[in-house]
């Protein structure tokens, strides 16, 4: 599915998130959604994805928690890669006006961008292929979505 205009990429986004959303300015526009898009803006990560084709496009903005724990080694909820030096970080979502929720993540959200990596020392090894791999880590999505964006 193809999002020609910021209309229909801020449509894609709850209420809550408008105020934050930024456009991803270095792709432009239109956007190719295959089943997962990310991108960076400062210290927020923004994803739209569906869950299947013809599905609907949904967006979440991820804040960024810059605090505590820089270094301390943690597993990407996602996609299970176990990172330090502050690759996996807890990024957080409104729920609504006065909550949120946390999940350890890829602090870029590049989960996707590695099914071909060897894993790393730490990994949890699934034993799955990169299609495999790239099937569950959107199905994580969109059961995270379902349960705390509804
Ligand atoms: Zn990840």
């Amino acid at each position: 599915m193809t999002i020609r205009t910021e209309r229909e990429l801020y449509g894609c986004f709850r209420e809550i998130d408008q105020a934050e959303i930024e456009a991803p300015l270095e792709r432009g526009l239109p956007l190719e959604v295959e089943d997962v898009l990310v991108w960076n803006a400062g210290p927020r990560a923004f994803l739209i994805f569906r869950d299947r084709p013809g599905g609907t496009i949904r967006g979440i903005v991820f804040h960024r928690n810059g605090g505590a724990l820089p270094d301390a080694v943690a597993m990407c909820e996602w996609c299970h890669a176990v990172r330090g030096h502050g690759q996996v970080k807890l990024l957080s979502v409104a729920t609504d006006a006065r909550h949120r929720v946390g999940l350890y993540l890829c602090a870029d959200l590049d989960c996707l961008d590695r099914l071909e990596a060897p894993p790393g020392p730490d990994d949890l090894r699934e034993g799955l292929d990169a299609r495999a791999r790239r099937r569950r880590i959107v199905e994580r999505i969109a059961s995270f979505a379902r349960r705390r964006l509804a």
